[in-house]
């Protein structure tokens, strides 16, 4: 059993003045593995005056000295690695392939942000002024819980790269990762108080965070409905605020496509993670003369994708992370069918041969139309749509008649063809024939996916303030 009872402020683990003991569970046998006694708002407020003490002195670093921390962080995160991987299986579920992915992911955006900083340039001239990008004060980086550490170690490098300190609230389900990260990069020695964890409810933490006055920066990444709650609590001291939030992404298929390859692709879009992935691509759309031969073949993969046990490296998909989740993802299901919806592959209820666990049958709905609620809500589960489209342009209008813009996927095998589409989507990212990730570019949304941008120097930029000095 896991007993995870400090958070850690300036630079020390304590032991938190709330006293709430939060359940942790494994969702793959639904069993409970530990306990997490949870910070209130008295940790947020000392956290906050922790991080905002350190500023001073941190916010003046060099940027010699903060690459030399980002690297440092890296490598102790590298040496957790497997400990990480081991607990994002048993406590999130993740695939094995797929959790020690995250773990190598956590790892590698302290090395690159490490890399965006060696080569950023803080001042620039612009005719008689000269510009500096100013780190913008103390940070709240707030993460939900379907890649914590991944998010932990991004944000917290973008923001200690800009010269800014932080108080993270992690997502209260991820604590045994949380507590592996934490316990790796105190080993670092940075300066008490550049960051502090303080694992605790959204509504009391989280809240605290948002309204603070001593926070001047919100990093978040979760769901659209309290990234609203978080932009307007933070109005009133007119927080600077990046939200990360939901998707509902488009796979389009052109009629050009190679099937043979496009199909394995698209479904891995859509299953990412488990399905609990913001950039899963939840709408495959296909030309209607061609769903026949994409029904077939849907049919024929979905049945090969197994779901279950996590450690086992045959499965590609593990359970939901938590039993409301597992409820909300078969409350979709049963909309999909009640709305008329095609059941191509899976439907209700557990998968065959298994009896216990929070998992979901891998599900292909098809002949949806883009107003069914399973086309337009984010259902978070390996739950998919495929939508038959006339020619081009109705793909694109499908496409983009969404609240949602965070990304989008072409399968084509026209290039030409594919970058004149990618111009026309309203998506933050457009990936065309992959499924790769660029640390480099720019990531987030447009419409309500959310506002700013994450990773390379976007991301940096978003813990910095432009000062202009004219003389
Ligand atoms: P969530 O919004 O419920 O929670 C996210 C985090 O916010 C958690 O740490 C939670 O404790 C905290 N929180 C909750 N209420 C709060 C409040 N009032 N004030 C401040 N903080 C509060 O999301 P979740 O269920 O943990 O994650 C799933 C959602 O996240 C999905 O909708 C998914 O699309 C989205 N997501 C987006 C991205 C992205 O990069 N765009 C990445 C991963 C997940």
């Amino acid at each position: 059993m896991h007993q995870i009872h400090q958070i850690y402020i300036n630079g020390q683990f304590v032991t938190p003045h709330g006293e709430e003991l939060f359940d942790l569970f494994n969702p793959a046998n639904a069993q409970r593995i530990g306990q997490v006694r949870l910070a209130d708002e008295r940790d947020a407020m000392n956290a906050v005056s922790a991080a905002k003490q350190a500023f001073t002195e941190f916010s003046r670093t060099t940027k010699a000295v903060r690459v030399d921390y980002l690297k440092r962080m890296h490598a102790a995160i590298v040496c957790v690695e497997a400990e990480l991987t081991e607990a994002i299986i048993e406590e999130y579920g993740a695939p094995v392939s797929r959790a020690s992915w995250m773990a190598k992911h956590a790892a590698s955006v302290l090395l690159d942000a490490a890399t965006v900083l060696e080569d950023y340039d803080f001042t620039q001239h612009l005719g008689i002024a000269e510009v500096t990008m100013q780190p913008i004060g103390v940070a709240a980086l707030i993460t939900p819980w379907n890649s914590n550490a991944g998010f932990i170690c991004g944000k917290l490098a973008a923001a200690l790269a800009a010269g800014c300190t932080a108080v993270i609230k992690p997502s209260e389900m991820s604590a045994t990762q949380t507590s592996i990260v934490t316990r790796a990069l105190h080993e670092v020695g940075l300066p008490p108080g550049v960051f502090n964890i303080v694992t605790g409810r959204g509504e009391t933490v989280g809240a605290v965070l948002s309204t603070h006055p001593d926070i001047a920066k919100v990093s978040f990444t979760g769901s659209t409905a309290v990234g609203k709650q978080i932009l307007r609590a933070g109005a009133e001291t007119l927080k600077r605020i990046t939200l990360e939030l939901g998707g509902k992404s488009p796979v389009l298929i052109l009629e050009d496509a190679d099937l043979k390859t496009a199909i394995p692709m698209a479904l891995q879009a859509g299953f990412m993670n488990s399905g609990q992935a913001c950039i899963a691509g939840t709408r495959m759309l296909v030309p209607a003369q061609r769903l026949a031969e994409v029904e077939a073949l849907v049919t024929e993969q979905v049945a090969g994708i197994r779901a279950g046990n996590p450690n086992d490296p045959a499965t590609r998909i593990g359970p939901m992370v938590s039993f409301k989740q597992w409820q909300r993802v078969q409350r979709y299901i049963q909309i999909g069918i009640e709305e008329g919806a095609y059941l191509l592959a899976g439907g209700p209820g557990l998968p065959d041969g298994i009896d216990a666990g929070w998992f979901i049958r891998p599900t292909v709905f098809s002949r949806v139309t883009n107003q069914m609620t399973i086309a337009r809500e984010e259902i978070f589960g390996p739950v998919l749509s495929i939508i038959p489209y006339d020619d081009e342009e109705q793909a694109l209008t499908i496409a983009n008649d969404t609240p949602y813009g965070l990304q989008a996927y072409i399968l084509s095998s026209d290039l030409q063809r594919a970058h004149a589409l990618a111009s026309r989507i309203d998506a933050g990212r457009v990936l065309i024939n992959t499924l790769a990730h660029e640390p480099r570019a720019p990531f987030g949304g447009f419409k309500q996916s959310g506002i700013g941008r994450e990773y390379g120097t976007f991301g940096l930029e978003a813990f910095l303030e432009p000062k202009s000095v004219l003389s």
